[in-house]
C-alpha cells in the first residue's frame, strides 16, 4: 500500500514539475479546458489534408481552441501552437485565425513537434516556421513580399544563424521579413529535392548530429538575392 502511495505521489510530483516547466502549454491546456469546442470542422479537416500533403501523412492529433475573446489572459490574434513532450499540442486560434492558411500553418507546427519528439528542441525556429509557411499562402509572406521587405532602406539582411532562436525570429518589426525569408529558404530546399516530404531530415536528426544548416546555405544566399 505504501509503495502504491509513493508511486502515486511520485507521478503527481513529476507531472506538476513538467507542467510548471512548460507554462505556455499548461496555459493553453487550461484555456482548452474552459473553452467550448467551436473550431469549424471543415477548416480543421482542410488544414489536416494540407499537412498530410506536406508530410506525407498526419501523425499528430492536436487539441483545438477557437477563441473569440481572450481566455485566461491568453490573447491571440491569429494562432499559436503550444507543444509538450508526450502530450498533444494545443492549437489556439484567435479572432482573426479561423482561416485555412492560419489553421494549416499551426497544424504543421503540431505535426513537426509530434514527429520530432524531444528533438523538436534542436530544430531552428526558421525551419519550423518555413515549413509551416508551405501550407500558408498569405500574401504578406510570399517571395514578392520578401523582395519588397529586402528593398527597404536600411533593412538588416536576415541570416539563418540569427534566426534559430524564437526570440530573434519573432522580433517586433522584423517578423514578417523573417517569415517570408524562412518560407523562401524552405521552399527552395524542398524544390531542390523534387518536393519530397521533409521527413528524411527530421528522421535523421539526433542529439549527436547538429541540424544540417550547411544544406540550406545556397538557398539562404539565393533568397537574399530575391
Ligand atoms: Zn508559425
Amino acid at each position: 500500500m505504501q509503495k502504491v502511495r509513493r508511486i502515486f505521489w511520485g507521478l503527481v510530483l513529476t507531472m506538476t514539475l513538467l507542467l510548471a516547466l512548460n507554462f505556455s502549454w499548461t496555459h493553453a491546456a487550461l484555456a482548452w479546458l474552459i473553452s467550448k469546442p467551436q473550431c469549424p470542422a471543415k477548416l480543421v479537416s482542410q488544414a489536416r489534408s494540407d499537412v498530410a500533403a506536406l508530410y506525407g501523412s498526419v501523425r499528430s492529433s492536436p487539441l483545438w481552441v477557437c477563441a473569440t475573446k481572450p481566455l485566461l489572459g491568453l490573447d491571440i490574434s491569429h494562432g499559436t501552437t503550444r507543444s509538450a513532450l508526450f502530450l498533444p499540442s494545443i492549437i489556439v486560434i484567435g479572432i482573426k485565425g479561423p482561416r485555412r492558411n492560419v489553421m494549416a500553418h499551426e497544424y504543421s507546427h503540431a505535426e513537426l513537434a509530434a514527429r520530432a519528439g524531444a528533438r523538436y528542441a534542436l530544430i531552428p525556429t526558421w525551419f519550423d516556421e518555413g515549413l509551416a509557411m508551405q501550407v500558408d499562402f498569405r500574401r504578406a509572406y510570399t517571395q514578392r513580399a520578401l523582395k519588397r521587405y529586402l528593398s527597404r532602406k536600411g533593412v538588416k539582411k536576415p541570416r539563418l544563424d540569427d534566426l534559430a532562436s524564437s526570440f530573434r525570429f519573432y522580433k517586433r518589426g522584423d517578423a514578417r521579413l523573417h517569415y517570408a525569408f524562412a518560407n523562401c529558404v524552405v521552399k527552395n530546399w524542398l524544390r531542390s529535392q523534387g518536393n519530397k516530404q521533409p521527413l528524411g531530415l527530421i528522421n535523421d536528426m539526433d542529439w549527436q548530429k547538429p541540424f544540417p544548416l550547411g544544406v540550406f546555405r545556397k538557398f539562404e544566399q539565393r533568397c537574399l538575392k530575391t
